[in-house]
């Protein structure tokens, strides 16, 4: 599952949420801190997070 990094626009917090493709287009995510909706999404975050096992 992707994670998406999300800033709030609310309460200024960052959240790092894990969404399926179908929730980050159907936009559901909330932030975690205060529940808010107006999260604007970093695009940083998709690439720069490899995990890499070894
Ligand atoms: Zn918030």
């Amino acid at each position: 599952m992707p994670l998406y990094d999300y800033k709030c626009l609310k309460c200024g917090k960052e959240s790092l949420l894990a969404l399926t493709l179908k929730e980050h287009e159907t936009g559901v995510a909330t932030c975690p801190a205060c529940g808010s909706k107006e999260l604007e999404q970093l695009i940083t975050s998709f690439i720069a997070r490899t995990s890499s096992k070894s």
